[in-house]
């Protein structure tokens, strides 16, 4: 039977960290004790008038929460008192289901004995850990503060207070990196047991200090020791068939996990469910009564989100998604997961031209060794995960509709 009320998501923005890396982009940096106290005060009043501000855009919004996921960022920055006074509202607010999945970006050596055992009455039973790399010469290059040993024993002291769904993020590609020193983290990225792993291809931004001083010709950041977009995408390859080897599979582009451990929050991206994000650069996506859908974003200019005489809906932008985009979405926002497109339901929820529409680009694509299908499901193939956003793009030209690509959240920090 179709679930009519799908349970949401919510995602809270924590955009402190307590060191910038090279290579980041995201709205995040270094900021004092004022700020962060402003900051979780305006995320609180923000929190509370969800449902008003729902409703404002046309959005349904569900009031049962499966997934919740702080992060940034580095949210176990927050103190325990300022995580509590978040959780507190937002389960004032909505009906956080017991078996919610509650995760915590984390970057090692930064969680404090305080919050660990505080971290089970606050709800949170998953961490999430921004590792990126086990050899401490690359962490520290990209301006990483902590070593393998630390790392190794975060995993240790959150196994002993009763957390073990941890998930560790790396990055192929990082300046000093190697085929050998990639295959080192691998091996002590699966040695470690934990059940979830992330890997992202490095893709260098202009934004961050690392793109900027590339484009500049300079050689800070470790720039001339950046592995080439070849040895990137070998690393990548590695790195999906020694978790496979290993029985961690790879479920998404960048995600793998053991049996019966997927991320519930990261699932709702792909999978076009209700979610709502709160603080800094903050996505939400929400149906409408019409049948359709809308997409939220918040500012990304912290000044800007805590300025009291900036409404909130003029600091981020509203854009409805049509049908025809929504289709586009569930083509490539499915193509992500390794199970892809279920042409059972695009057919159910778009009609039969939903296929015949794109029987070319999937034709093409299947040339090119970039997709599989077969009468049930289409799906990308590996050398079509490593050229996913080229693929992609042939989905959003059929209906024109520019809708953008919606970078999930809550990963790579
Ligand atoms: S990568 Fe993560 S920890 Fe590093 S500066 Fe960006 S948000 Fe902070």
């Amino acid at each position: 039977m179709q679930n009519l009320a799908p349970a949401l998501g919510i995602y809270v923005s924590i955009p402190f960290c307590r060191a910038k890396c090279s290579y980041c982009n995201f709205a995040s940096g270094v900021y004092g004790a004022d700020r962060m106290a402003a900051y979780v005060e305006k995320l609180t009043a923000q929190i509370r008038q969800a449902p008003e501000r729902a409703a404002a855009w046309g959005g349904q919004l569900p009031t049962r929460v499966d997934s919740l996921y702080f992060g940034g960022g580095t949210p176990s920055l927050l103190s325990v008192s300022q995580l509590n006074d978040i959780v507190k509202v937002i389960n004032e607010v909505f009906s956080v289901d017991a078996s919610a999945e509650v995760t915590l970006e984390c970057a090692p050596g930064q969680l404090r004995d305080e919050l660990l055992r505080a971290m089970p009455g606050l709800g949170f039973n998953r961490v999430s850990l921004g590792v990126q790399s086990f050899v401490d010469h690359e962490a520290s290059a990209v301006g990483r503060t902590h070593t393998r040993t630390i790392t190794l024993n975060e995993i240790e002291r959150l196994r002993d207070s009763g957390i073990d769904d941890i998930n560790v993020d790396l990055i192929a590609g990082l300046p000093h990196q190697t085929r050998q020193s990639w295959r080192d983290s691998l091996a002590q990225a699966i040695a470690t047991g934990v059940p979830h792993l992330s890997v992202y291809m490095l893709d260098v931004d202009e934004d961050s200090r690392l793109g900027r001083e590339i484009i500049a010709g300079g050689t800070r950041y470790g720039v001339g020791m950046v592995p080439n977009e070849q040895t990137i995408a070998e690393m990548y390859t590695e790195a999906v068939e020694q978790f496979c080897a290993a029985g961690i599979t790879q479920y998404e582009i960048s995600n793998f996990a053991r049996a019966g451990r997927r991320s519930r929050h990261n699932l709702k991206y792909w999978t076009r469910q209700p979610y709502l994000g709160f603080g800094l650069d903050a996505h939400s996506f929400l149906s409408t009564a019409a049948g359709e859908a809308i997409r939220v974003a918040t500012s990304d200019d912290l000044t800007a989100y805590l300025d009291p005489s900036i409404s909130d809906d003029d600091r981020g932008t509203i854009t409805p998604v049509s049908r025809a985009e929504a289709l586009e979405e569930a083509w490539f926002l499915g193509l992500r997961l390794n199970d892809g497109v279920s042409l059972t339901d695009i057919t159910r929820e778009f009609g039969e031209s939903a296929i015949q529409a794109f029987q070319p680009i999937l034709n093409d694509a299947c040339q090119q060794g970039l997709m599989e299908y077969d009468e049930h499901r289409a799906r990308l193939t590996h050398q079509g995960r490593l050229f996913a956003n080229d693929v992609f793009q042939k989905f959003l030209g059929v209906v024109n509709s520019g809708a953008p690509l919606i970078q999930p959240q809550g990963v790579f920090a």
